[in-house]
Parts: C-alpha cells; sequence; structure tokens
C-alpha cells in the first residue's frame, strides 16, 4: 500500500508539509483517509467543533479531539460566520454557482435560504480566520465538513435541497490560499 499524502502541496518549496498524515488504514477496498492531530502546535478549529454553539441553529457540533486540544491551549477556534458579521441564531446559507473559491474571486455569492446576499459577511469571516492563523502560527486547520464557510471536500450545490457537490467552503480556500493546510473534522482519525 503506497503512503497516501493528503493536501500535499505541489510546491515543491513545501515538500514536507503535513507531517502528521499517515498511510491510510483499512484494505486497499476500503481506505480511510485518517489523519492524526500533530502532537505539537496550535491547530486552528471551526469553532462549532469545540462546543461553541455557533451554527445557523445556534448548536455545536463537539468533537472531543478539539476539546483535548483547547485544554492542552493548541486549539485555536475561529467561526468565521460570526467573525464576518452573522448573528447566532442566522438562516441557513449556501454558495449558489460555485464554490469557495469562486466567490473568493468573485464570480459565485453565498445567499441565504431566505435569498438574502451574505458573500460580503463571508467573505470578511475568511479573512478574519486567515487572520487568527496567522496570528497564532497554525499551519494546520480542521474545519467543519459540509459548511459554506469551512466545508473542505465537499458542500451543498446551492439548492437548499440537500444535495452536496465537490468543492470547499469560503474560509477553507482562503486559508489553503494563504499557505495553511485544511482538512475535514471527518477526516481526523479518533
Ligand atoms: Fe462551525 Fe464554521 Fe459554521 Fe462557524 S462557520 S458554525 S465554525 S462550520
Amino acid at each position: 500500500m503506497s503512503e497516501l499524502r493528503i493536501g500535499s502541496s505541489p510546491d515543491p518549496a513545501r515538500p514536507e508539509r503535513m507531517p502528521w498524515v499517515r498511510a491510510p488504514v483499512g484494505s486497499d477496498a476500503e481506505r480511510v483517509d485518517a489523519v492524526k492531530i500533530p502532537a505539537e502546535g496550535p491547530v486552528l478549529i471551526s469553532a462549532c467543533l469545540a462546543g461553541v454553539a455557533c451554527t445557523h441553529a445556534a448548536e455545536a457540533k463537539t468533537r472531543e479531539w478539539a476539546l483535548e486540544l483547547i485544554a492542552e491551549g493548541r486549539g485555536v477556534t475561529v467561526c468565521p460566520e460570526v467573525a464576518g458579521g452573522l448573528p447566532i441564531p442566522r438562516a441557513e446559507a449556501e454558495i449558489i454557482g460555485g464554490g469557495g473559491a469562486d466567490v473568493l474571486d468573485g464570480t459565485a455569492r453565498v445567499r441565504t435560504v431566505e435569498g438574502d446576499d451574505v458573500t460580503s459577511q463571508y467573505v470578511r469571516g475568511a479573512e478574519a480566520a486567515v487572520a487568527a492563523a496567522k496570528r497564532s502560527g497554525a499551519a494546520l486547520a480542521v474545519l467543519k465538513a459540509r459548511s459554506p464557510s469551512c466545508g473542505c471536500g465537499a458542500i451543498y450545490d446551492g439548492s437548499f435541497s440537500g444535495r452536496l457537490i465537490d468543492g470547499k467552503g469560503v474560509s477553507a480556500v482562503a486559508l489553503e490560499r494563504a499557505g495553511v493546510d485544511v482538512i475535514s473534522d471527518e477526516d481526523v482519525e479518533t
């Protein structure tokens, strides 16, 4: 079984990034891209994973490993949507016409289920996430799956019908563009 390098950079200047990635577990037929949290250093975490009730429905999506990072003083939390100025609770929103990269590039919008345009709040939130990573020196961000801000790998398709498409949220893309490795909470080895 060959080693899997999740998120490895095509940039030869950063060949040794993601040292915490290990080979996939399970059989070849059932690969699981489990990723170990690094043993040292700050890690940026979606705040809802660390017990903050900040989702659009005012819920937390608490994960044990995130609480451990907080207890160790290494967890750096950010909720990009709240940091961008949106309230708790708030209307559900999805990216319309693309993914997070398209939003940052100005070719797609983020709208609530009620039709309100919240693109500027999402972009401001992404800037806040990048600022938090830079301030803390976090080289890794573990973000909540499927969120239009934090999702990485799959996001909702903009139809508010529950359909998923390949893609990343606005903050996930902004963090990657800033040189931060980004993984989904669903990829963390537990
Ligand atoms: Fe969690 Fe990110 Fe959504 Fe905030 S924006 S509630 S941190 S998934």
